[in-house]
């Protein structure tokens, strides 16, 4: 199968209200053209220099996420362009990106990653951390960011039941925290589901998925 047939594969099976991420890590830009030429336009990439490279090189009309881990003295290198970052755990991230978004006056698009999964390893903030943030004046401060929801990984295992149950969780945590309303926080994104898992995370409410593998093929990473 082509990147072009996976793609309208994915795309065909989706729910009208389900906003499809091609995650291009670790690929070249040859492989994203095929894509763009299939008509897509929303990719994500975990690292923001990887990201920031096929930014400079690739049409502008591409709407780019960051959906890895952000370490804030990198913020800069995607303060310009990035659409959406799905991965803010933690309340001096957002400040940072509230600065650089600034210096560009643009309002830069974040979703709260909240912490689902059962392994250590996943990153991510407690539902109760979420709200002080979003019910804190600091918060309210930062004119130049809007938390547009929240961003969830399930735990990598083949137990659906499991899965099924981090999902729900997510979509709870969205639920309650969707009734505060702000100046610059509206919950409307649920970002969860992967290559293995997206046809569950539908079924438990998302409205992003990331898929990768599925549209792209294994990543090799040497
Ligand atoms: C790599 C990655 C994905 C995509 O994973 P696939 O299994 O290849 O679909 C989704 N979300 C995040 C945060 C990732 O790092």
């Amino acid at each position: 199968m082509s990147i072009q047939n996976n793609l309208l594969e994915i795309k065909s099976q989706l729910p009208e209200h389900v906003t499809l991420v091609a995650v291009s890590k670790t690929k070249p830009t040859t492989d994203i053209m095929e894509a763009y030429q299939a008509g897509h336009r929303v990719f994500g990439e975990n690292k923001i220099q990887e990201m920031a490279e096929k930014y400079e090189s690739m049409p502008k009309d591409i709407e780019w996420h960051m959906i890895g881990h952000v370490q804030r003295n990198k913020v800069k290198y995607m303060a310009a362009f990035v659409s959406l970052i799905h991965g803010v755990d933690n309340f001096k991230l957002l400040k940072e990106i509230n600065k650089h978004a600034l210096r560009y006056r643009r309002v830069i698009n974040c979703l709260l990653q909240i912490k689902i999964a059962a392994e250590d390893s996943k990153f991510g903030m407690t539902a109760n951390e979420a709200t002080d943030i979003l019910k804190s004046e600091a918060f309210s401060e930062l004119k130049n960011i809007k938390i547009v929801g929240l961003m969830g990984m399930a735990t990598f295992t083949d137990n659906e039941n499991q899965i099924k149950q981090e999902f729900n969780q997510l979509k709870d945590t969205f639920e309650n925290l969707k009734t505060i309303e702000t100046l610059n926080c509206k919950l409307e994104t649920i970002s969860m589901g992967m290559s293995g898992d997206y046809k569950l995370a539908i079924d438990c409410g998302s409205t992003m998925i990331r898929v990768g593998s599925s549209i792209f093929g294994e990543r090799n990473y040497v």
